[in-house]
């Protein structure tokens, strides 16, 4: 089992399959943003030999991010090698959806569980200026396929950005009044590549939370106010699905973070708000040990930081949100 000096147990992985990405969502990354070329990155046997080191290690569950995850070559077989790595018992995915049409059930087959879903505003238009170059049909489309594969629960993951889209999560929240999906509201963060959008545009979840209770009604909470993963949950009156509200800014909750981020380019990352970082993939490629690797592993684990600096000014410009993984 992996321990940190707080006592935290950290089984969660996210490992980030490319920096590449489809869209260009303003507050991610900017519109010309370059890429690491793919040698650069892990090949699909590094990720699946560093995955089996994690989950020898006690970590049993994984998400793919990115970039685009749905992006990268042989996305299916990579799927199905970590879902049938021993150990790993749940496999999930953070995606933008657009290409989810024809690819949600592959990945089911290949033993994807579940899908997070990025859609920021249910108007085509805004949609278009918020992601610079996305098309909304697309990833409504890719929500119904998921459904359709029975990849559940469907959570869809929406940043709030003031001057683009508050009132937008109005009609977001709605949707759970119909579907039993959970909508997620995010509190935007700041890294490189935007910062001056994430600083300057922060919707905070108290806004957003009465943003949406000042048109659709007092919401309950959920789940005695416990986290669902980072997600406060809420449910509005009638609802049949969740709302989820992600107070990273304001409220972190770091006493119960269980993660370990592991980029495109095999670099493991402790905290998703500070720069702490080690390399994994170059000691991986000169030859180091699995011994090796996961005494690396543990001592970063021991390491892991404790709450972010923003308040007091600190951000962490090593990395933009799209090469880190969300
Ligand atoms: N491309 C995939 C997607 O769109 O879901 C996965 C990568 S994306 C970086 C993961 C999540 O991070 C998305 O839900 C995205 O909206 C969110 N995100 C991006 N930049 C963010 C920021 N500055 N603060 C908070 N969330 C952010």
């Amino acid at each position: 089992m992996a321990l940190d000096r707080f006592g935290r147990k950290i089984h969660y992985l996210r490992i980030s399959l490319t920096d590449h990405c489809n869209l260009r969502c303003v507050y991610c990354m900017p519109e010309a943003m370059t890429f690491r070329p793919s040698d650069e990155l892990m090949q699909d046997d590094e990720v699946l030999l560093l995955a089996g080191l994690f989950a020898d290690l006690g970590f049993d569950k994984v998400r793919l991010t990115g970039g685009e995850p749905t992006l990268r070559a042989h996305i299916v077989d990579i799927v199905r090698g970590i879902a049938s790595t021993p150990g790993i018992c749940s496999v999930s995915m953070t995606t933008n959806g657009v290409l989810l049409s024809r690819l949600a059930k592959p990945l089911a087959e290949a033993g994807l569980q579940r899908v997070n879903i990025s859609i920021d505003t249910l108007n085509p238009a805004k949609f278009n200026r918020l992601t610079r170059w996305g098309d909304l049909e697309d990833v409504w489309e890719g929500i119904q396929a998921a459904e359709q594969a029975g990849l559940r629960p469907i959570k869809l993951n929406t940043v709030i950005v003031a001057g683009y889209n508050e009132k937008d999560s109005i009609e977001l929240a709605r949707l759970t009044l119909e579907h039993s999906w959970q909508v997620r509201f995010i509190e935007m963060m700041p890294f490189a590549g935007a910062t001056d959008v994430q600083l300057t545009h922060l919707v905070t979840a108290e806004q957003i939370q009465a943003m949406i209770e000042s048109t659709l009604g007092k919401m309950e909470i959920v789940n005695g106010g416990g986290l669902d993963g980072e997600a406060r949950l809420f449910r509005l009156p009638g609802g049949h699905g969740d709302i989820g509200i992600i107070s990273s800014v304001t409220e972190p909750f770091c006493a119960s973070c269980t993660r370990a981020r592991l980029t495109a380019d095999g670099i493991l990352r402790m905290c998703l708000l500070r720069e702490y970082e080690i390399d994994l993939l170059t000691p991986l490629r000169a030859g180091a040990s699995p011994t090796d690797l996961k005494k690396m592993i543990l001592e970063a684990v021991w390491n892991k930081p404790w709450g972010h600096g923003l308040a007091e000014g600190v951000i962490p410009l090593n990395r933009t949100m799209s090469e880190i993984g969300g």
